[in-house]
């Protein structure tokens, strides 16, 4: 019989996990403390990425509701900070009938996942958070944060990058690291129109512009400072110096109209990466609990999505939970590895070296022909 599997946290890997193994035939919870579903920010998934909604059964729908492309590379339009173009070198894209990228307000990608998981009978909750996890042997106790207890054959934990499993489990064994910077997330809808890219100084400060499904804009940027909690007030604050350090007009529109109300999401870029195995017992843990890096490569979603369909897959197939847990982080740590180093790298070279964007695009050349490898 299919084991009975409760998932921690319905991130993209808790979400992209249990539609994997409800589509294995498991019978899934999925138990999230929040009351709400993502940030509101967008996420951009290449490389493998679209192969992974593909196999979630959720491409139709997310492309629909996103801003993709096929055949080139996001990565082609870059412009120095007076918003001259730079030529660039091609990244590695591919050339099939897939997207090469897929923009997407996370909120609308973390709604498609959850209707998708629920179709396949997996049952998703909200504002339910779970407070210890017991391993008996033979099951795993559950105490939830609101007094209520249940018993699993498996738990997942895709609890993110502060995982409470993976402490339980695995102790301070990790730590993330703080790169020194951190990011800035604008998205605001009927802004006006301009030449989409990556600007950069000569030191790799970035600011990236995106245009969204439905005349929304995404802009990112990040700023070098001590990772420490950041007002809504000093969020605004900090994207205006952040847009002020390019001379590009295009920025400088942009600037204008960067409201005091705007929500700005503040988040600071850590990374880390748990060896094998990834699990103890009877519980395991996917995506961030696991492997955390920045926006660098775009790769930490894709990396949970695919975490998630592995998962399903390598459960289905025979052996004891032990084994089929063991294969699947085995199957998983080298890509991970990849891009999480390749966000290591690239936070050195901009944070401690201030290299040129030329040098960190060498980083994400390699990466992305590595990630671009089948999962
Ligand atoms: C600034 C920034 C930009 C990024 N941009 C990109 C990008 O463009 N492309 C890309 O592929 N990746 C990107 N990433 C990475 C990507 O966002 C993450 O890798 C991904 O969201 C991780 O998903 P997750 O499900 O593992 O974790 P999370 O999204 O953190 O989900 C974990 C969930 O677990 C819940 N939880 C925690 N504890 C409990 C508990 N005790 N009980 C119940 N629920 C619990 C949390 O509330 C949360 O909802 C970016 C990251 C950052 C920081």
């Amino acid at each position: 019989m299919k084991e009975k599997i409760l998932i921690v946290g319905a991130g993209i890997a808790g979400l992209s996990a249990a539609i994997s193994l409800a589509k294995a035939g498991f019978d899934v919870t999925v138990v999230e403390r929040s009351t709400s579903l993502a940030d509101g920010a967008s996420i951009t998934l290449v490389n493998r990425g679209p192969d992974a909604l593909r196999d979630l059964g959720v491409l139709a729908q997310c492309l629909a509701e996103s801003f993709h492309g096929k055949g080139r590379s996001l990565y082609s339009d870059v412009y120095d900070a007076a918003g001259n173009k730079i030529p660039v070198p091609s990244l590695p894209v591919r050339d099939d009938d897939l997207p090469s990228y897929v923009l997407i307000y996370r909120p609308i990608l973390a709604r498609i996942l959850t209707e998708k998981a629920q179709s396949l009978g997996a049952q998703v909750y909200l504002g339910k958070g779970v407070e210890k996890l017991t391993d008996n042997g033979n099951d795993v106790s559950v105490l939830y944060m609101d007094g209520q207890q249940d018993v699993f054959d498996l738990v997942v934990g895709a609890d993110g990058t502060s995982s409470q499993t993976r402490k339980e489990l695995f102790g301070d064994s990790i730590t993330s690291t703080y790169s020194g910077n951190m990011s800035l997330r604008w998205v605001k809808k009927g802004l006006p129109e301009g030449p989409g890219g990556f600007y950069s100084t000569d030191e790799s400060h970035a600011v990236v512009v995106h245009e969204l499904h439905d005349n929304y804009l995404y802009i990112a940027t990040g700023i070098d400072m001590e990772n420490r909690r950041v007002s809504s007030s000093e969020g605004v604050q900090l994207l205006r110096e952040a847009l002020g350090r390019l001379d590009a007009p295009y920025i400088r529109t942009l600037l204008e109209n960067v409201a005091d109300t705007d929500p700005v999401i503040v988040r600071p870029y850590c990374y880390h990466l748990l060896p094998t195995p990834w699990h103890k017992g009877r519980i395991a843990l996917i995506g961030d609990a696991v492997h955390t890096m920045s926006a660098h490569i775009a790769s930490g979603g894709v990396m949970s999505m695919e975490d998630g369909l592995v998962l399903g897959e390598e459960l289905a197939k025979d052996g004891n939970l032990d084994e089929r847990l063991s294969r699947f982080a085995e199957r998983r740590y080298p890509r991970a590895f990849i891009a999480v180093d390749s966000c290591r790298q690239m936070l050195e070279l901009q944070v401690r070296d201030k290299a040129h964007p030329s040098e960190l695009s060498k980083v994400r050349e390699k990466a992305f022909a590595a990630l671009l490898k089948p999962y």
